[in-house]
């Protein structure tokens, strides 16, 4: 994906409460994103919601309009690596279910968290247990028009199975590197797992040492979350671009570097609408080479 207006397209996570076309869009239209990141089933359960078709076609007629590109994030209590068989199954039945409506809104990538080894299990078999359940649901990956999976590394919290960028490769090579299969980079998780994007030349090793691991053109997305606290402090607490451990300057390296060419951000920071806005306006101007 080349665009000459703008490498990056810049934009965030839009709430849909009130439909997908119907708040979705006009939200992103008051913050100015060029890209959107949608839920399209409650984050924190496991109910999976069939979509309107009116509201489906209208949000793809309205995102195809303005070209934004959209990506869906997937339940947050989605984890592969549960030791836990009601867990296990339905994180299959959710992260399909996201995968589906992903393809019916025209997204072109379903982001999943990476998840964690409970019960005292060792990584070897969470692993092993996540290689077996999402191996199906790449397969079932197959259109031209299916969206990409986007593996979003955690802050390394608890047992976390993947937060540190070496830590892909495990889990690119038990899924036998899937055509369909990419990276959501979180700045702030990243930076919590140990990647002081804030040191001179972070940002430039840390997205080297990303295309050493998983190969070029598998980084498609990336979460631009500032940081509450310092790097390597485990914790996943995002906060406004520029007000954080990070601070603006990453955030422009990060934009030229030949491993995001094209490659969207999209920011979940704090707050409401207005502060959504500046973020975005923010990374512009960070963009434009004029912060
Ligand atoms: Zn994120
Ligand atoms: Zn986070």
């Amino acid at each position: 994906m080349t665009d000459k207006r703008n490498r990056n397209p810049i934009g965030g996570h839009v709430p849909v409460a009130g439909g997908l076309a119907a708040t979705g869009i006009s939200y992103a239209e008051d913050i100015g994103a060029e890209a959107v990141q949608v839920f399209v089933a409650n984050p924190r359960g496991w109910a999976t919601t069939s979509g309107s078709p009116r509201q489906d076609e209208e949000f793809r007629a309205a995102c195809g309009a303005r070209e934004l590109p959209v990506f869906v994030h997937a339940p947050y209590l989605i984890n592969f690596g549960s030791h836990t068989k009601a867990t296990a199954d339905n994180s299959v039945s959710s992260l399909r279910h996201s995968l589906r409506r992903g393809r019916e809104i025209g997204a072109s990538g379903v982001v999943v968290h990476t998840g964690s080894a409970t019960g005292g299990r060792d990584r070897a078999t969470a692993l092993a247990q996540v290689g077996l359940l999402l191996a199906p649901l790449l397969k079932e990956l197959t259109r031209e028009d299916d969206p990409w999976l986007l593996l979003e590394p955690t802050a390394g919290q608890g047992s976390s199975l993947c937060s540190q960028v070496r830590d892909l490769e495990p889990y690119f090579e038990i899924l036998g590197r899937h055509p369909r299969l990419g990276v959501c980079l979180d700045t702030c998780h990243v930076f919590a797992a140990g990647h002081d994007l804030a040191a001179p030349g972070g940002v430039k090793r840390t997205l080297d040492e990303l295309e050493a691991i998983v190969g070029p053109g598998r980084l498609r997305l990336i979460h631009a979350n500032d940081s509450k606290d310092v790097a390597g402090a485990h914790k996943d607490r995002h906060a406004n671009i520029g007000s954080g451990h990070i601070g603006d300057a990453p955030f422009a390296d990060l934009m030229t570097h030949p491993s995001t060419d094209g490659v969207p951000l999209v920011i979940e920071t704090p707050g409401r609408k207005e502060g959504h806005a500046t973020d975005v306006a923010r990374l512009k101007e960070l963009r434009e080479g004029t912060g």
